[in-house]
């Protein structure tokens, strides 16, 4: 019996699933907007998948990058899949800010100033979900 996070618990709000995938809204005030695509079944790498489904979940990955970008207009978005301390194939999808508290650094890394303490509103999170559902589903 192996122990995940992911497997064991739904960090953050699913804002868009189906039976492969999910993606989960990691309510942030430091990181607004952030999300994270995780594929429902226990993976470690990306080559443990074949390629139709490493392009389902790279596809998911970019549509939530393009609408990060429509809805909260980021300096950048970080896009990242480590998985060492939990090797379950997730990505996460991050807005990053002039502003926020460790751009530019990674948002792992050193913390710079106090940064945004502004968590999403409901009209954003509210189009994330319908834009979501209208591009995935
Ligand atoms: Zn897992």
């Amino acid at each position: 019996m192996i122990s995940c996070a992911i497997c064991e618990h739904i960090e953050g709000e699913i804002v868009w699933s189906d039976n492969i995938l999910r993606v989960v809204l990691l309510d942030h005030q430091d990181y607004r907007g952030y999300c994270r695509v995780e594929l429902i079944e226990h993976k470690k790498e990306m080559t443990d998948l074949d390629e139709v489904l490493r392009s389902k979940i790279m596809a998911c990955v970019f549509k939530v990058e393009e609408i990060l970008k429509v809805i909260f207009k980021p300096e950048k978005i970080n896009l990242a899949s480590l998985g060492n301390k939990t090797p379950h194939i997730h990505w996460h999808v991050i807005p990053r800010f002039k502003e926020d508290a460790h751009f530019p650094n990674s948002h792992w890394g050193e913390k710079l100033r106090e940064g945004l303490r502004q968590a999403i509103s409901a009209e954003e999170k509210k189009e994330l979900i319908r834009l979501l559902n209208q591009s995935l589903s």
